[in-house]
């Protein structure tokens, strides 16, 4: 089996990474061009808990590469997803595979507009990664990857990129209902991402207040309500006890969206509160702490040459 990873950044080069180290064979497509010449030249580097691997790999520009690839696991920020793919549609044939495991609500959608429902694999992953550098990610402690045909069945062909993934050691499963997985990760992004993006702090600080405990919790049970009214069995303490956790676990972690902002990248707000205020509104229901929040993180995002810190 032919696989791409596109989208080569922290989560991608993890994924490609390590399944490229147990022989399987992957190639990576990005845009950005030091990490594809580091890639290259010095292979690329994956520091986990306690070692460091060197994986040689191709990296290549998405109108470079050749041939038809059999799976394409798509990890670009969300944003990116249609230019993406745009860019790999001479690399794909009619049978090839899709997956995202990308956050946020919506991902399947996006990528309907180019491939059928029998094709895409949609999930939902806890692993943690790091971007350090070009050619260079950083992946410690662990975590879960649940996949999902989007059509909610589960072919011979799902249970084979399941075992690889397994076989490259992440925890990986089959489901046929992913949406509560999907709805319980975007309300704990939506929730500490944005607290602490807004606050400029890391995660346990937010923690240690009562006011941080209050506004992350507001969040997670407005979005919780927005699921269960749609049908979705998300489970409650399921994600309060996540977030508890997180307040301690990851108490000195900076989430993905407050590194974008002190990066001056563009967040995947959109794709988190945005995507929530949508559904919300045709339900005619109010998420008001989650869209102040949307709108404060725009503030942020728009003003990001103006900042004073
Ligand atoms: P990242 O920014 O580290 O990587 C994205 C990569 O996509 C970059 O290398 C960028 O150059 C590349 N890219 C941009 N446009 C492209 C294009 N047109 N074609 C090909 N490549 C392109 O992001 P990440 O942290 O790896 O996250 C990827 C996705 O996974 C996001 O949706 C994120 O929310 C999700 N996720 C991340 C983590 C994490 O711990 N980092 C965990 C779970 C889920």
């Amino acid at each position: 089996m032919k696989i791409l990873v596109v989208g080569a950044g922290a989560m991608g080069s993890l994924f490609g990474g390590r399944l490229k180290e147990k022989g399987f064979d992957v190639a990576l497509v990005d845009v950005w061009v030091e990490h594809i010449e580091k890639v290259n030249s010095d292979g690329l580097l994956i520091q986990g808990e306690n070692k460091k691997d060197i994986i040689q790999i191709a990296a290549k520009f998405a109108e470079d590469m050749e041939g038809k690839a059999d799976l394409i696991i798509l990890f670009t920020k969300t944003f990116h997803t249609p230019k993406a793919i745009e860019s790999i549609l001479h690399l794909v044939h009619e049978n090839t595979m899709i997956i995202t495991i990308q956050n946020g609500l919506n991902n399947a959608r996006l990528i309907q507009s180019f491939f059928n429902e029998n094709q895409i694999i949609v999930g939902v992953t806890n692993v943690p990664s790091d971007l350090i550098g070009p050619g260079y990610v950083k992946s410690v402690g662990s975590g879960e990857t649940r996949l999902m045909m989007l059509n909610q069945t589960v072919p011979k062909e799902l249970k084979k990129i399941v075992k690889m993934f397994n076989e490259a050691g992440f925890q990986c499963s089959t489901h046929t209902d992913i949406y509560p997985y999907i709805w319980e990760k975007v309300a704990f992004n939506c929730s500490l991402n944005c607290l602490a993006t807004i606050t400029a702090l890391e995660v346990g600080f937010l923690g240690e207040l009562k006011e941080g405990r209050n506004l992350a919790f507001k969040v997670v049970e407005e979005i919780l309500d927005i699921a269960i009214k749609k049908g979705i069995k998300v489970n409650r303490v399921r994600v309060r006890s996540l977030v508890s956790e997180a307040f301690v676990k990851y108490a000195s972690h900076k989430p993905s969206m407050l590194q974008d902002v002190l990066n001056r990248k563009q967040t995947e707000v959109d794709s988190l509160n945005g995507a929530v205020i949508k559904e919300a509104k045709q339900l005619n229901m109010k998420v008001p702490v989650t869209e102040t929040f949307y709108e404060l993180i725009k503030i942020i995002e728009k003003t990001r040459d103006e900042r004073v810190y």
